[in-house]
């Protein structure tokens, strides 16, 4: 049993009358040999450990030696001020929370990369309190969101060195839509209109880490990342088609990372890492660790 894109999930569903979720547990059994509990409960696991992230970068001091994090998440949490509402606000701070503890080398889930690991906590602890959905959905969304990273890692890439920051907080971003829309009840096709909306709007985001080092702008992308998650989702559920089939939008995705330019592709030589002050922080940080 071998899915080799999103459609063939999607008629797997369809020919044997089960949910994206429930193909994902058939894959797993079959594929890797786990028992349908092992899968459960290497859910809850992961899902442990992202509510853990969001919460100590929530609570705890989470300022990096580079001084480029400094407890954002807890300010934007704190924040009076609310652009949209209290729920987006605390989304952002979620994302931005598993970030900080990230670059503090605290225990992150990587989803799918630990550059992007802010987007789905910042997701699912959200829906768990927006929309009081039950942990047991959250495990099946992870499933979900599963599929989509699957199908993107055989056809284009996570590596920020090979697809840039598409690959990463892009790919991280259409996995969150995909769990949104599975978890407002969505159909499967909605799952995938909403995989192609995420991706499409972080189509050719360069991976530009200043100082090397994943904290700035990769911390702030996460959050952004969330809401690129649930407009892409919003979208999707209420019957925007988007034009470009999702795995077609995943097919493009991998031809623009090969397109980047490598100064573009994780080497610290291009884009916000270039700027400026982008050098001045590299300098400060080498001479920190060789002083
Ligand atoms: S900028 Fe690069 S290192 Fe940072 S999150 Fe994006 S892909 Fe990862």
């Amino acid at each position: 049993m071998e899915f080799q894109t999103l459609a063939e999930i999607v008629e797997y569903c369809h020919h044997e009358g089960k949910d994206m979720a429930q193909a994902m547990v058939d894959y797993e059994v079959k594929n890797k040999n786990q028992t349908r509990e092992q899968i459960y409960e290497g859910l809850k696991r992961v899902l442990l450990v992202m509510e853990e992230s969001v919460d100590q970068g929530l609570t705890q001091q989470v300022i990096t030696a580079s001084g480029m994090l400094n407890n954002w998440a807890k300010s934007v949490y704190q924040s009076p001020v609310e652009t949209l509402g209290s729920s987006l606000k605390k989304a952002t701070a979620r994302a931005i929370a598993v970030g900080e503890v990230n670059a503090c080398m605290g225990r992150i889930a990587a989803a799918p990369t630990a550059g992007s690991a802010g987007i789905m906590p910042a997701v699912l602890v959200t829906m768990l309190e927006e929309h009081k959905v039950t942990r047991e959905r959250l495990l099946d969304a992870l499933l979900v969101s599963s599929a989509v990273g699957l199908i993107f890692a055989k056809n284009s890439s996570f590596a920020g060195s090979e697809a840039g920051c598409m690959g990463e907080t892009g790919s991280a971003a259409a996995m969150g839509a995909a769990a949104i829309v599975y978890l407002l009840g969505g159909t499967e096709e909605q799952i995938l209109e909403s995989v192609g909306f995420a991706l499409k709007a972080s189509m050719g985001l360069v991976c530009d880490p200043v100082a090397g080092l994943v904290e700035e702008p990769c911390t702030t992308r996460n959050a952004v990342g969330v809401a690129n998650a649930f407009v892409s989702a919003q979208m999707a559920l209420a019957g925007v088609r988007s034009m470009i089939p999702a795995d077609e939008v995943i097919y493009a995705t991998r031809e623009v990372g090969e397109l980047m330019s490598p100064r573009l592709k994780e080497s610290g030589q291009g884009g916000l890492a270039n700027t400026r002050t982008g050098r001045e922080i590299q300098k400060n940080v080498f001479s920190i660790v060789h002083p």
